[in-house]
């Protein structure tokens, strides 16, 4: 570890990381990145895990979820972020400055901004890996209104409130939308399974589990198991979207900042700021609710600001 201390530090390189780094670097905050590996993904995050991206305001044509990560991070890159392409193991934030340690690098900083995202969780049947993306989802309001799901059967998995919401969502583009469900009562607030089971184009296939997403080069169809009776079946289907819930990548954090029973990070309403002064969040990694590259890139904006603001106030800045 050098003596040198960095104003800021940022921990991720997805749409929230890089978003803060512009702000900041264009702050003269010379901020260094530990862009990630390994650990929730890769550099660039999300997105560089999807094709199409057709929400991300600035392109009408749409575009490839690599090739904007790739032009946040040029645009990063422009006004000085220092980046490394490691993970984050370690990091001490009794003390000031803060330490964090990386794969090979071990840096101290007057304050800090995590973005380190989230993971949606994944069932890995033997076909997922093959129809990822071609058919196969984690994120209904980000790929639901592609052409191909049009007027088609679609299929959500999961029974909390988020496969109720990502199902209802998908009603407005599926012909109907199974939400499959390994038990015989939904976990989704009263209101929302209300909803579903009033929903005519939802039809639950309660005690159910997906064996197998069925397709050569784009899924077509579903394999299902009814958990009591071991009945299987197969139903033709065009898209399966996950909803069985995100990871937040937070490990590192772990006994040093607040965070809530499934490990995200607490912000204080309205601000981006942890329960650590000096210490910022931005992005899905304190985000359970909106999950989007947009709304990930202004917190990430935010955190930017208003670490520059606290530098400021410490005479740092
Ligand atoms: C398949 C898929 C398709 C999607 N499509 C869309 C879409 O069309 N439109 C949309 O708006 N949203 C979409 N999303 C959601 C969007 O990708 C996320 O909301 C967004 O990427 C969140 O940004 P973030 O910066 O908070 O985190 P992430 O994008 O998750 O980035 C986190 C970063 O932190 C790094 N990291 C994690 N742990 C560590 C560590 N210990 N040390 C160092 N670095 C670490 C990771 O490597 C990564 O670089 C999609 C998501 C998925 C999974």
């Amino acid at each position: 570890m050098t003596d040198e201390v960095k104003k800021l530090a940022i921990i991720g390189s997805g749409p929230a990381g890089h978003t803060a780094a512009i702000y900041a670097a264009r702050a003269n905050l010379n901020p260094f990145m530990y862009e990630g590996y390994v650990v929730g993904g890769s550099a660039g995050g999300q997105l560089t895990t999807t094709t199409d991206v057709e929400n991300y305001p600035g392109f009408p044509e749409g575009v490839s979820g690599p090739e904007l990560m790739q032009l946040f991070r040029s645009q990063a890159a422009r006004f000085g972020t220092e980046m490394v392409g490691e993970d984050v193991h370690e990091v001490d934030f009794s003390q000031r400055p803060f330490r964090i340690k990386g794969d090979e690098t071990e840096v101290q900083a007057h304050a800090v901004i995590i973005a380190t995202g989230a993971t949606a969780k994944r069932m890995h049947v033997p076909s997922e890996e093959k129809l990822w993306n071609q058919g196969m989802s984690a994120c209904a309001v980000c790929d639901g209104a592609l052409p191909f799901f049009r007027n088609q059967p679609l299929m959500v998995i999961g029974g909390g409130d988020t496969a109720v919401e990502e199902a209802t969502y998908l009603t407005k583009f599926g012909s109907v939308v199974y939400l499959v469900h390994r038990r015989d009562e939904l976990r989704a607030s009263k209101i929302m399974a209300k909803r579903a089971l009033e929903n005519e184009k939802i039809d639950i296939l309660w005690d159910t589990v997906l064996e197998d997403a069925i397709g050569d080069q784009f899924v077509t169809g579903a394999r299902i198991k009814n958990v009591k009776s071991s009945e299987v079946k197969e139903l033709d289907v065009a898209g399966i979207f996950y909803a069985i819930g995100h990871t937040p990548n937070t490990q590192p954090f772990k006994g040093q900042l607040d965070m809530n029973e499934t490990g995200y990070l607490i912000v204080q309403p309205g601000t981006q700021q942890t329960n650590v002064e000096g210490v910022f969040a931005a992005g899905d990694v304190h985000d359970h609710k909106y999950r989007q590259a947009v709304t990930a890139a202004g917190a990430g904006c935010a955190a930017a600001l208003e670490a520059e603001r606290w530098l400021g106030e410490q005479g740092i800045a």
